[in-house]
């Protein structure tokens, strides 16, 4: 299973950076996971629209699906053009009100609800959803190929249930929005801090840790630094185009 990191930064672009979305790919199965800002053009440097088996969103929050409503139009007309014959499912929560229905546009791209304790069949690829605690339904989300498994956080705050999502990976993509200094505003907001999403990959016995998700603002190393401090694994930065390979 390959891992391409498309964007890190949130909850807006910084200059040169998209915002959060990754590219998971096992034989001819495409998988994009969450598309903020600025994704869609990174994941054509890998990945052609008709060739996209699939979409996984976390949640709804902008910096995550802002890009999916453009997609909406690269698959119709992908489809117009006779370039591609299948619509595209969107796996997505049930909310907020409103939002999910704006995954489905005419035959082109298709909400499917996520549902926390489910797990689908994308291609060559297994992908469950487990519930985290953010102020809006959102999935921490388990990918499996045939070798490898990935954890993504989506965005949470510290909770059993991320813990449980991360447990055994090899490799957990974790949300870092904020650095200690502003350790007060994670919790509040529904998000972690760098030394947090440490802990998390401790606890988990994850292999491997990714820092994702870090404000644009802040100086990154900062964040690395923070969590290298308590981690007993490797703990490295999420950088676009960065590839990795599972199992
Ligand atoms: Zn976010």
């Amino acid at each position: 299973m390959k891992l391409t990191i498309l964007g890190h930064t949130a909850p807006f672009p910084a200059p040169g950076r998209a915002c959060p979305g990754y590219l998971v790919e096992e034989g001819s199965t495409r998988l994009l996971l969450d598309a903020g800002n600025g994704v869609l053009e990174r994941m054509l440097a890998h990945c052609r629209y008709e060739d996209l088996t699939a979409v996984v969103a976390s949640h709804l929050h902008f910096d995550h699906f802002a890009d999916l409503l453009v997609l909406r139009y690269a698959i119709d007309v992908c489809r117009a053009l006779g370039d591609r014959r299948q619509g595209l499912p969107v796996y997505a929560p049930a909310g907020p009100a409103g939002l999910p229905e704006l995954l489905t546009y005419k035959e082109a791209t298709r909400w499917v609800p996520a549902t926390a304790g489910e797990a689908v069949d994308v291609g060559d690829l297994r992908v469950s959803f487990v519930a985290v605690d953010h102020p809006i339904p959102t999935h921490a989300v388990i990918v499996e190929g045939e070798r490898g498994r990935l954890a993504y956080s989506g965005d949470s705050r510290w909770g059993e249930g991320l813990i449980q999502a991360a447990q055994g990976a090899d490799l957990l993509l974790c949300e870092a929005t904020f650095q200690d200094r502003d350790r007060h505003l994670a919790a509040p907001t529904g998000h972690l801090t760098a030394t947090e999403a440490a802990r998390v990959a401790d606890r988990a016995g994850a292999g491997r840790l990714v820092l994702t998700h870090i404000q644009a603002f802040y100086d990154r190393e900062v964040s690395l630094a923070e969590a290298q401090a308590v981690a007993g694994g490797p703990v490295e930065l999420a950088e676009e185009g960065r590839v990795y390979h599972l199992g």
